[in-house]
C-alpha cells in the first residue's frame, strides 16, 4: 500500500489570521509530506503486510506491526493519520458550536461546550513537549479528553479522534513563538463542526 496525505479542503492562506499561510503551507506541504515519505519508504519491503490495509487499521493494533518497523510506524504512521484528520476537521469558516446529539452529550458526559472547551485547552497548553491534545468516543462509547505524545494516535488505545489540537512547535511556532496558548484559543474560530458532527454520528453506540 502506498499512504498519502489528504487534499486541503483550502489555500494555505484561508486560515488566516488564526493560522498564517506560511505555517499551513510548511506543515501541509513539509512536514506532512515528510512522514508520508518515510512511512512509505519503510514499508517498501512489506508489502504483504499492508496490502489492503488503511493506516488507521495498523495503528488500531500496534501489537500486530513487524518488530523491526514498529516504533517506525507508530511515528509516521502516526504521523500521517493524525495530521490528515487535524487538516481535515479545520475550515476558514469554522467556529461555533455543535448542533445535534453531539452537544447533548458534550453537556451530558463533558459539563458543557465551554467545559469541554477548556479541557482541550487545558490538555493542549499543558502537554509537556511535543504531542495532541484531543477529543475522542472511547472504548466506552463516551466522550473523553485525551493527549498523546509525539505521533501517537488515540486510534492505537481504542478510541475514535473527534477533534484535535496539534501542539508541535511547528503547528504555531512561525506566528505565536512561544505563546501556545495563544495558538490554542484561536484555533476554535477554525474548526468544521459539520465535519465533527458527522464522524460522531457514524461512530456513536448511543
Ligand atoms: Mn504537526
Amino acid at each position: 500500500m502506498k499512504y498519502e496525505k489528504i487534499s486541503l479542503a483550502y489555500g494555505y492562506n484561508d486560515l488566516e489570521p488564526y493560522i498564517d499561510a506560511e505555517t499551513v503551507e510548511t506543515h501541509y506541504s513539509k512536514h506532512l509530506q515528510t512522514y508520508v515519505d518515510n512511512l512509505n519508504k519503510l514499508l517498501e519491503d512489506y508489502k504483504s503486510y499492508t496490502c489492503g490495509k488503511t493506516m488507521e487499521e495498523i495503528l488500531k493494533d500496534v501489537n500486530n506491526i513487524p518488530d523491526s518497523i514498529r516504533q517506525g510506524v507508530i511515528n509516521n504512521g502516526g504521523g500521517v493519520v493524525n495530521h490528515n484528520f487535524y487538516f481535515s476537521i479545520l475550515t476558514p469558516n469554522g467556529g461555533g458550536k455543535p448542533k445535534g446529539i453531539l452537544m447533548n452529550h458534550i453537556e451530558e458526559e463533558l459539563g458543557g461546550f465551554e467545559k469541554m472547551k477548556e479541557l482541550v485547552s487545558n490538555t493542549a497548553v499543558g502537554k509537556f513537549g511535543s504531542g495532541w491534545s484531543w477529543l475522542v468516543l472511547n472504548e466506552y462509547g463516551d466522550l473523553e479528553v485525551m493527549a498523546t505524545s509525539n505521533q501517537d494516535t488515540p486510534i492505537s488505545y481504542g478510541k475514535i479522534p473527534l477533534l484535535t489540537i496539534d501542539v508541535w512547535e511547528h503547528a504555531y511556532y512561525l506566528k505565536y513563538k512561544n505563546l501556545r496558548a495563544e495558538y490554542v484559543k484561536n484555533i476554535w474560530n477554525l474548526f468544521n463542526w459539520d465535519i465533527i458532527e458527522n464522524i460522531y454520528e457514524k461512530y456513536r453506540v448511543k
